[in-house]
């Protein structure tokens, strides 16, 4: 039985986690806060909007393992003990006119996935606002998970195929084959696994050298009550809205290098001004804001891979919540030495470095 330490319990680790259980390892996942995660911890996954909207980035040569990623998501939910943390309602972004809604709807049907342009009435029964708006297109596959149901009950899940999660374990540096503790455990294992979010030390680093290309991407979010049922995800010009299980949600913007958790009013300000310009009045209330800091890669995609002599699962930039289902896929295919299609191949760290010059 190959045995898995995983280093970081975000939404990345949880994932692969799970994955790895069902797929017959032995798994430890050492995570350096406690089990009660809340917003204004380190981790970005508990802070996230929850999001899965495979188009939300401009579309690229990795957009295909987006969708591959939502449809993972839809298909694995039933049954878990986090079920009735996610929605697919799907997602009506505001374009800028018609034009600019046959291009989501052109790039949709690209992965032959449903869009639909909609009209000023249309756009009303659809979210339920009175906004008028110069176009709009409704994308089916779009949902959005609510991070504390979901971790907590990825956590469940985990336990119950026989994970072992050990909270409060800052793991402080890393052989190929165990991770040592600050308080001076060892955890040996066939294979570590890095997934650490925006927080690997010198030593991580050295050890993986693809985490030295994580850098900070901070973000705010801020709780708001519509007086409208809005049900699908809603994308404006600077803002999106989200409805999970027990709030919604204004996001998000973009601090990029920022490490710091500190709320600023502005920021804040300019997100719900962007929402009122399109939904009035139908703010009704703005609640708390809040931060999180993004593990950014280089190209805002992930690198999931082999990195020295371990593997790693980090740098998922704005989509890691998104894409964590297909993230636990390929690194349990490395795990167990299965093949790596190109598809996924395409996400190692090894993408950054320098090609050799032809002579
Ligand atoms: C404001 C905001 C909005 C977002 N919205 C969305 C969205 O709508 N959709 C979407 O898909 N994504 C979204 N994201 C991005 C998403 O949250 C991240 O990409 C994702 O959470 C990264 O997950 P992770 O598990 O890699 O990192 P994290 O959640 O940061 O988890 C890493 C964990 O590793 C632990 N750790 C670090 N070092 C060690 C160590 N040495 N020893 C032990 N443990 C360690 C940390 O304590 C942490 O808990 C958003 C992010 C932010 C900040």
């Amino acid at each position: 039985m190959k045995s898995v330490v995983i280093v970081g319990g975000g939404v990345v680790g949880l994932f692969i986690a799970v994955r790895l259980a069902k797929a017959g390892a032995r798994v430890t996942l050492l995570e350096a806060e406690g089990e009660h995660a809340d917003v204004f911890g380190p981790g970005a996954s508990i802070a996230a909007a929850g999001m899965l909207a495979p188009l939300d980035e401009a579309v690229s040569a990795h957009t295909a393992l987006a969708f591959e990623s939502y449809d993972l998501w839809r298909h694995t939910h039933a049954g878990t003990p986090w079920a009735d943390g996610v929605r697919f309602d799907g997602g009506v972004v505001i374009a800028k006119d018609e034009v600019d809604a046959y291009g989501y709807e052109r790039a949709a049907s690209q992965y032959g996935r449903r869009a639909r342009t909609l009209s000023g009435s249309d756009f009303r029964r659809r979210t339920g606002l009175h906004t008028k708006v110069g176009g709009a297109v409704f994308l089916e596959d779009e949902g959005v998970a609510d991070p504390e149901r979901v971790l907590s009950g990825l956590a469940m899940e985990a336990r119950a195929l026989g994970v072992i999660i050990e909270y409060h374990q800052d793991v402080a540096n890393v052989t190929a084959t165990a991770a040592l503790t600050n308080e001076g455990r060892v955890y040996e294992a066939d294979l570590i696994v890095l997934s650490p979010g925006a927080w690997a030390t010198d030593k991580l680093k050295a050890a993986a050298p693809a985490l030295a290309r994580v850098t900070a991407g901070k973000g705010h979010l801020v709780s708001v009550t519509l007086a409208s049922e809005l049900k699908p995800n809603l994308h404006g010009a600077g803002f999106y809205i989200a409805r999970r299980r027990q709030d919604v949600v204004i996001g998000a913007t973009m601090e990029p290098g920022r490490y710091d958790r500190r709320v600023e009013r502005a920021k804040v300000d300019q997100l719900v001004a962007a929402a009122r310009l399109v939904l009035g009045d139908e703010i009704a209330d703005v609640g708390r804001a809040w931060t999180g800091i993004r593990p950014m890669s280089p190209d805002g995609w992930p690198m999931v891979g082999r990195s020295g002599e371990v593997l790693v699962a980090a740098g998922h930039s704005r989509n890691g919540w998104l894409l964590a289902p297909v993230t636990a896929e390929i690194i349990t295919a490395y795990v167990f030495g299965a093949d790596i299609p190109e598809r996924w191949a395409a996400l190692s760290p090894d993408r950054f470095n320098e090609k050799p010059k032809n002579p």
